[in-house]
């Protein structure tokens, strides 16, 4: 672990609390839990996974239990000159939405430090798990599968906490038949003043505001969800097409089967473009590679759809006979089909190796100007044309991958505050750059030309992961949502102290 990354700042202050809480540290007595002002705190607080934005609070805030975490909440709501306060994962946001300039930032793994907190906890009948905000998805993936059962929906990188992603949406290729993550949850509980509990019927105003709702309305400090059986293996399955139209045909037709029920639909969608041999990760073995990188540099651009089916022992004949059926209708091209068969668990983690290998190259703590979209079926075949033949493959200055694929607007709950286009079938579309220190604003000008290009040709997109430059912005954002998101606004945090990196209503 590095000596400033986030979860090595939260050990240190939980071990100085501890020593505190046993009267062997000069803090020792401490009742009221302050916010630090440490340099050190303050800096890493500073800077989130984007390395981009750098806002200063004036204090970092360790608090072992919700409680705590409510005493300080109330108290700065109660005072005459109240701070803003953004509750912090593991900071992977890019834009600076976990900070809070010159206020104070909670950092919420350490409620994981308290051995009576919820910790990850799998109910006697296994159809759920209650499990705190601060834990990673990949430690409730881990427990959960001790059990022989898992969550259903899911992110690509398993290394966020919960109540970050739920905070946003929590997106990936099962999102298409399950929902994403914040339509998996039956009931959480929320910090606003108090620490209330709230679910579809309790609270429910401020349970479908929290859900998607970017940290505006209260802390959530746990979450209850729903688990299904977990699978014993999974058929991971990748074919290329040089065909745009064709490939996203492909992507739409295979999300039309999406009944959370049906055994026999996929359970994983998603697509990505192939630009150079950076972009061939691992899936494709070092002799199929040479082939592919022909195909490119014939193509421009190779299109790569990735498909997921789970089985068990006993199911795994009829779902390779399925799938072999599948296949057959669909439109890749025939000498570039790939695939594998993996654990369950390999296969939800598989980021987590591309992780290490960035890591070890120094290519992962640098700045990361990414672009996420959803942009409506109806645009996709111009947005090709124009984004990713236009410019991004014109521009040639890519280094991350970019991810294309599609899901179903009814599974998402219009009640909750996450906000998609208004089609039936949107794309998500993720240009994930990484760049240098001194570049990162070459990216900026590319995904300005992409605003640009959406606009002129009337395509309307959403902006996911990423705060809008004002509140008018967001407003034409969350469109007919928008009363409603402030309504709650005025309900929950009526002094408009929390999460202000989001820019919604605060302009740091
Ligand atoms: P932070 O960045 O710490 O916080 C994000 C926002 O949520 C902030 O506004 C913060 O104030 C608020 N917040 C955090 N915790 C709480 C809480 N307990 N209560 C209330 N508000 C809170 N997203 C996807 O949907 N799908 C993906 O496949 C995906 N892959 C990713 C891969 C990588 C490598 C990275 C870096 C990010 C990825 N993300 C993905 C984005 C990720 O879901 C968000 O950045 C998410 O916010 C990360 O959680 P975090 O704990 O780091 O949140």
């Amino acid at each position: 672990m590095a000596a400033d990354s986030p979860a090595y700042f939260t050990i240190i202050m939980l071990l100085s609390r501890l020593l505190a809480s046993m009267g062997l540290s000069k803090d020792a007595g401490l009742q009221a839990v302050e916010p630090s002002h440490d340099p050190a705190y303050i800096a890493s607080a500073s800077q989130d996974f984007g390395l981009i934005v750098k806002a200063a609070p004036q204090g970092v805030l360790f608090a072992f239990s919700p409680q705590e975490l409510a005493s300080f909440i109330q108290s700065n709501y109660k005072s005459s000159a109240p701070l803003t306060v953004a509750a912090r994962g593991l900071a992977h946001s890019v834009r600076g939405q976990a900070s809070a300039k010159d206020g104070v930032v909670i950092d919420i793994l350490s409620l994981g430090g308290n051995p009576n907190g919820t910790g990850i906890s799998v109910s006697g009948d296994g159809t759920y798990v209650d499990v705190g905000a601060e834990q990673l998805w990949v430690d409730v993936l881990n427990v959960t599968l001790r059990s022989g059962v898992a969550p259903v929906s899911w992110t690509d990188y398993l290394y966020l906490t919960v109540g970050g992603t739920l905070s946003n949406a929590g997106i990936s290729g099962q999102t298409f038949r399950f929902g994403p993550q914040i339509s998996n949850v039956a009931e959480l509980d929320v910090g606003v003043g108090d620490f209330v509990t709230c679910s579809p019927n309790e609270n429910s105003d401020l349970f479908y505001a929290v859900l998607g709702g970017l940290g505006q309305f209260g802390i959530i400090t746990r979450a209850r969800i729903p688990l299904a059986p977990a699978p014993e293996g999974v058929k991971w399955i990748r074919l290329l097409y040089s065909d745009f139209a064709a490939f996203s045909k492909d992507q739409e037709f295979l999300i039309s089967k999406n009944d959370m029920n049906d055994e026999t639909a996929l359970n994983y969608v998603e697509g990505s473009l192939l630009l150079s041999q950076a972009s061939l990760d691992p899936f494709f073995s070092p002799e199929d590679q040479p082939r592919i990188v022909d195909l490119i540099t014939k193509s421009g651009i190779v299109y790569s759809l990735e498909i997921v089916k789970h089985y068990d022992d006993q199911s795994k004949p009829t779902v390779d006979k399925d799938l072999e059926e599948l296949l057959k209708g669909l439109g890749y091209l025939p000498d570039f089909r790939f695939e594998k068969d993996v654990t369950y668990f390999e296969f939800l983690n598989r980021v987590r190796a591309e992780e290490m290998f960035l890591r070890s190259k120094g290519l992962w703590e640098v700045p990361h100007p990414w672009l996420n979209l959803f942009v409506p079926k109806s645009g996709i075949a111009a947005f090709n044309d124009g984004v990713f033949k236009g410019i991004v493959l014109k521009k040639n200055i890519t280094t991350g991958p970019l991810l294309v694929y599609p899901m179903n607007r009814n599974k998402w709950d219009d009640r909750m505050s996450a906000c998609v286009p208004d089609e039936e079938i949107f794309y998500t579309v993720g240009l994930l750059h990484a760049s240098g220190f001194d570049n990162w604003q070459s990216y900026d000008e590319q995904n300005k030309l992409v605003f640009q290009f959406c606009e002129e040709a009337g395509i309307e997109i959403k902006l996911y992961l990423l705060p809008y430059a004002s509140k008018e912005e967001w407003s034409v954002h969350f469109g007919y949502k928008w009363d409603t998101f402030q309504q709650a606004k005025q309900q929950f945090d009526p002094k408009f102290l929390l999460s202000p990196g989001q820019k919604i209503f605060n302009d740091n």
